[in-house]
């Protein structure tokens, strides 16, 4: 599609759709859009993310807490059958965004400075209900037929996010210049909250964080004037929707939710990685000095993982050494092991590794550590057989796969080797560099019958993929 036409054509959606009113909220059937299309759509934007955003935070330990989080709210949302995917966004600011099909991305900054979970739950809450009421889906229903691509640049200049890749990518940035003060239109963003507000209530959470949250948020807003925090740009909060949530509040019984230790330490180490390592240790030691923490053991875990990202890996150990003696938790052991690698003791972060995954035999982040940590030693078979027992239970996880081709290339085995990285690339979604992995790993020359036969077999499948997705775009 040429990039005027684009233009034109996101023009009239965003005019048609506040103009005309919207389409009666509740009914999915007439929609142009049906929830495989939104899932289509959602996977190729997110394709385009993890491979080209150069914010897109694979952190997993974060990643892991904000998934348990998200997948609470959504066991009590509107459509639990729903899958839904949240992801971070390294990005100081305030916001969050849904797309279509169940991604929900959180920037750091959301996590970073919210003053409660429930804070944050309460965002999340209000963007899981942006995907089950089919927002984009809506917006998207007075278009007509649109291709893949074309609804995929629709919803990224709808939420104001550059891109790199193939979508358009100019195309996006003119018009989501035009776009980015719209946003999700009000009766969106009245019926986000009032479903926000149900699973918020429904999973156990402070529902006071939703008003708070919005009220921080509009003041943050005056203060910066052109500068204001991005969720506001692309969730325009009013004082209406303020008076709602107020209301909303009213008569309830008062219900203290304590944080889950898990959100305060995610928070604290996302602290210790924002801004300069030094800037950063110095405000997280400022903070622990004059109090200013809702929990200790977190307080101190941040300037340990302060201090470790400050190249000083002896102040951090000795930071973190009495937490571990208090309080069980897999984050201080992952800590731990990075502190004792910066230290040269491999050897010493492998054994409090392997021995936590006695404990927590399912931490993905841990394991990932461990199986790095045997590779480090070059102890690669064990490394190998550890991967091999894990894609068996997550075979879509591309990280094990990426884990699984360095282990083969320390070995010098480079059929398999190709052919580990091919799978990165197709769970990725990139079938041509797949594609090209698979070829170099018939030409490797260090295959035998069977192995290049299952190298032949994978590469017909994935060219019959990519064929089927060249004539689904077009
Ligand atoms: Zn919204």
């Amino acid at each position: 599609m040429r990039i005027s036409s684009l233009l034109v054509l996101i023009l009239a959606f965003t005019t048609r759709a506040l103009a005309d009113g919207l389409p009666d909220l509740g009914d999915t059937a007439q929609l142009a859009l049906t929830p495989q299309m939104e899932r289509r759509v959602g996977e190729s934007i997110m394709r385009d993310i993890r491979l080209h955003d150069a914010d897109y935070d694979d952190d997993p330990e974060a990643s892991a807490y904000l998934n348990v989080l998200g997948n609470r709210l959504v066991a009590n949302s509107q459509d639990a059958r729903q899958d839904f995917e949240f992801f971070l966004e390294k990005d100081p600011t305030m916001n969050a965004f849904a797309l279509p099909g169940g991604y929900i991305g959180v920037n750091t900054g959301t996590i970073v400075n919210a003053q409660s979970e429930s804070e944050l739950a309460a965002v999340l809450a209000h963007e899981i209900a942006h995907v089950t009421q089919h927002h984009m889906a809506r917006m998207a229903s007075n278009q007509g037929k649109l291709s893949t691509a074309a609804l995929a640049a629709m919803v990224l200049a709808v939420l104001a996010r550059n891109s790199q890749a193939g979508l358009a990518a100019a195309s996006i940035g003119q018009a989501g210049a035009i776009t980015a003060q719209i946003g999700f239109t009000r009766e969106f963003e009245r019926e986000a909250d009032r479903i926000g507000f149900q699973t918020l209530q429904k999973s156990g959470f402070d529902v006071r964080a939703m008003p708070a949250f919005f009220e921080r948020m509009q003041k943050a807003g005056r203060l910066y004037e052109n500068n204001a925090p991005a969720y506001l740009r692309t969730h325009p909060i009013t004082s209406e929707r303020i008076a709602d949530a107020e209301n909303r509040i009213q008569g309830l019984p008062y219900k203290q939710t304590p944080d889950s230790l898990e959100f305060q330490l995610v928070r604290a180490k996302l602290r210790a990685e924002q801004g300069t390592p030094h800037d950063a240790l110095t405000r997280l030691e400022a903070d622990l000095r004059d109090k200013k923490y809702s929990n200790e053991t977190a307080a101190r875990y941040g300037v340990a993982a302060a201090m470790l990202r400050a190249a000083q890996p002896a102040r951090a150990a000795a930071t973190l050494a009495p937490l571990l003696r208090t309080t069980e938790d897999p984050m201080l052991v992952g800590l731990d092991a990075r502190i004792k690698q910066a230290s040269g003791d491999e050897s010493g972060a492998l054994a409090v590794l392997q021995q936590a995954l006695v404990r927590y035999p399912n931490n993905r982040a841990l394991t990932y550590a461990c199986i790095e940590s045997l590779q480090r030693l070059g102890r690669n078979p064990e490394a190998a057989a550890m991967v091999d027992e894990q894609i068996k239970n997550y075979p879509h996880d591309a990280r094990l796969y990426a884990l699984r081709a360095q282990g083969y290339a320390a070995l010098g085995k480079r059929l398999l080797q190709h052919q580990a990285q091919a799978e990165v690339y197709a769970l990725q979604g990139s079938l041509p560099a797949a594609i090209e992995q698979l070829q170099l790993a018939q030409k490797s020359g260090d295959g035998d019958f069977y192995q290049l036969s299952s190298v032949d077999a994978r590469l017909r499948e994935l060219r019959a993929q990519l064929l089927q997705e060249k004539k689904d775009k077009q």
